[in-house]
C-alpha cells in the first residue's frame, strides 16, 4: 500500500481504479492501439500499456455473480433492469406503446424430488411444514412427517425429511436439462396460440409475435425454476400492435396448455422431466397489483444470483476430492456429487455434469430474451463504452477523429487478474466498494 501511495504515477493508477468502477477482480491487458490515417498511411496516434502503471490497462471483470464481484454485478443488474423494463413499458429504443400489448409473468417450477422442509404461510401465519396423522415410515426409518413452523432463516428448509430417499439423480438432471425444457415449452406454446387462433405457425408469425424474457432462480432445495415475461406483439416485433383477437387471456390459456404438456428426455437413463405442478400466470399491468417496475427488480435481482444462495460454492469443482473438505451442507454436497458421479457416465457426456458441479448441473443462461423482446445488453454496454471514449476524447486522452478517415488497429493480450491485498484496501476506498470477504484476500 506504501507503494503504491509513494509512486509517482499512483494519480494514474488510482484514475485507472476509479474507471473500473470498483471492480473486485479487474482484467489486466497489455497491448496497444494504433490510430492510422487511412489515406497516407500515418500513425495519427498510438496508445501503449508500456506507459501505464506496472505495464497494464485494468478493465472490469462484468460478471453478473454478486458473489464474486458486487460492483460488476450491480451494473449487469442495472442493465437487466433497463432491458426488462424496456420490454414492459418502452425506452432504450422500443416504443412506448408496448405498454399496451398483452403481458403475463409466468413461472415455470421444477417437479418435486422428494419432500423437502418448507415455509407455509397462510392469512399471515406460519403453517406447520408436513403435518401428516398417520405418516408413513421410510425404509431408512424416518417418520415423514415434520410438524415444526420453521422459521424463514431456518437451515433445516429445502432440506429432505430424508436424505436417503430424496432423488439426487434427478434433482440434478432436471437442472440440467430444464433449458431444453424451457426451449420446447417456447416452441410449443407458439404451435398451440396458433392453434387456439385457428392459424397455421406460419401464418401466426404474419399477425403476431411472441416474444420472451426470462431468468432462472434457485430455489433452497437446490433447483432451478424459471420467472419469464411473455409479452405478444404484431408481426414487426414492440413496435407493431397485436391483432385484436390476440388477447391476454388467450395467451395465457396456450401458455396452461404448453406448461402442462412439454416434456423432455435423459435417453440414456430412460428418463422424461416434465414442469413441476405450481405453475403461475400474473398480468402485468402499469397499475395494478402486478407492475412493470416490480417484474423488472425482480428478474434484475435474480439475474445476479447463482447457487450460492443454497450454501454451495461459486466456482468449479475440480474433482472428488476436493468434495469432503468444501464448507458446504451435506445436501448441497450430495447433489454435487450426483453430478460427478452421473458426469462420469460417457453416456451422459453431453451434460457435461462434472463441469457444472457447482451449478448443481444447471449449464444454461440465467437471463435470455427472445430476439424481439427489447433492446439488448450488448447495446447497453455499448452506448457505455461510447460514452467513456467522449470522456477520454474530451479529457484529452484520446484524439478526436473522423471515423471513416481513420484506421484503428489495436492488439491487446490477456495478462491477468485481480488485486493484491494493499490495492485493495485502496481500491475499495478510491471507489467507495465493500472489500471482499477475508477468505477472498
Ligand atoms: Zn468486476
Ligand atoms: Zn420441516
Ligand atoms: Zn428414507
Amino acid at each position: 500500500m506504501i507503494d503504491r501511495l509513494n509512486h509517482p504515477d499512483y494519480d494514474r493508477w488510482a484514475s485507472q481504479i476509479r474507471a473500473t468502477g470498483g471492480c473486485r477482480q479487474p482484467i489486466h491487458l497489455r497491448g496497444k492501439v494504433d490510430h492510422y490515417d487511412q489515406a497516407t498511411g500515418q500513425l495519427l496516434h498510438r496508445y501503449t500499456t508500456r506507459t501505464e502503471p506496472d505495464g497494464i490497462l485494468r478493465v472490469p471483470c462484468k460478471t453478473r455473480r454478486a458473489s464474486r464481484c458486487p460492483a460488476c454485478a450491480e451494473t449487469y443488474r442495472a442493465d437487466t433492469y433497463q432491458l426488462i423494463r424496456a420490454g414492459l413499458v418502452g425506452g432504450k429504443g422500443v416504443p412506448e406503446t408496448v405498454s399496451a400489448h398483452p403481458c403475463l409473468f409466468v413461472t415455470l417450477t421444477a417437479p418435486s424430488f422428494g419432500a423437502v422442509h418448507v415455509r407455509r404461510e397462510k392469512n399471515g401465519k406460519v403453517l406447520p411444514c408436513h403435518a401428516r396423522r398417520n405418516a408413513d415410515t421410510c425404509p431408512h426409518g424416518q417418520v415423514m412427517s415434520c410438524t415444526a413452523r420453521h422459521s424463514a432463516d431456518d437451515s433445516r428448509l429445502g432440506e429432505p425429511l430424508c436424505p436417503d430417499c430424496y432423488d439426487y439423480e434427478g434433482s440434478v438432471l432436471f437442472n440440467a436439462i430444464s433449458p431444453e425444457l424451457w426451449r420446447r415449452f417456447t416452441e410449443a406454446l407458439r404451435r398451440r396460440f396458433a392453434k387456439l387462433s385457428g392459424l397455421t405457425l406460419k401464418t401466426l408469425r404474419e399477425q403476431a409475435v411472441i416474444s420472451f424474457a426470462k431468468v432462472a432462480e434457485y430455489q433452497r432445495r437446490g433447483l432451478v425454476h424459471f420467472h419469464g415475461v411473455i409479452r405478444l406483439d404484431g408481426p414487426d416485433g414492440p413496435t407493431s400492435p397485436p391483432p385484436a383477437w390476440a388477447t391476454a387471456d388467450a395467451l395465457a390459456d396456450a401458455i396452461q396448455h404448453a406448461a402442462t404438456v412439454v416434456t423432455a428426455e435423459v435417453k440414456p437413463l430412460a428418463r422424461t422431466f416434465r414442469w413441476g405442478e405450481q405453475l403461475d400466470i400474473r398480468r402485468i399491468t402499469l397499475d395494478g397489483e402486478l407492475t412493470e417496475q416490480a417484474v423488472a427488480a425482480y428478474i434484475a435481482k435474480y439475474a445476479t444470483k447463482a447457487a450460492e444462495c443454497v450454501g454451495t460454492l461459486d466456482r468449479r469443482i475440480q474433482s472428488l476430492d476436493d468434495l469432503d473438505a468444501l464448507p458446504i451442507r451435506p445436501h448441497a454436497r450430495r447433489l454435487i456429487d450426483a453430478c460427478m458421479r452421473l458426469g462420469a457416465l460417457e453416456d451422459l457426456a453431453d451434460l457435461r455434469l462434472i463441469q457444472w458441479a457447482h451449478m448443481l448441473g444447471f449449464r444454461g443462461h440465467f437471463s435470455t430474451k427472445s430476439r424481439r423482446y427489447s433492446t439488448t445488453l450488448g447495446a447497453l454496454r455499448a452506448a457505455r463504452e461510447e460514452h467513456m471514449r467522449a470522456e477520454n476524447i474530451t479529457t484529452g486522452r484520446l484524439p478526436l477523429f473522423k471515423e471513416d478517415t481513420v484506421l484503428v488497429i489495436a492488439h491487446w493480450e490477456y495478462a491477468g487478474q485481480g488485486l493484491t491485498l494493499g490495492d485493495q484496501i485502496l481500491a475499495a476506498a478510491l471507489t467507495g466498494t465493500q472489500l471482499g470477504a477475508p477468505n477472498d484476500l
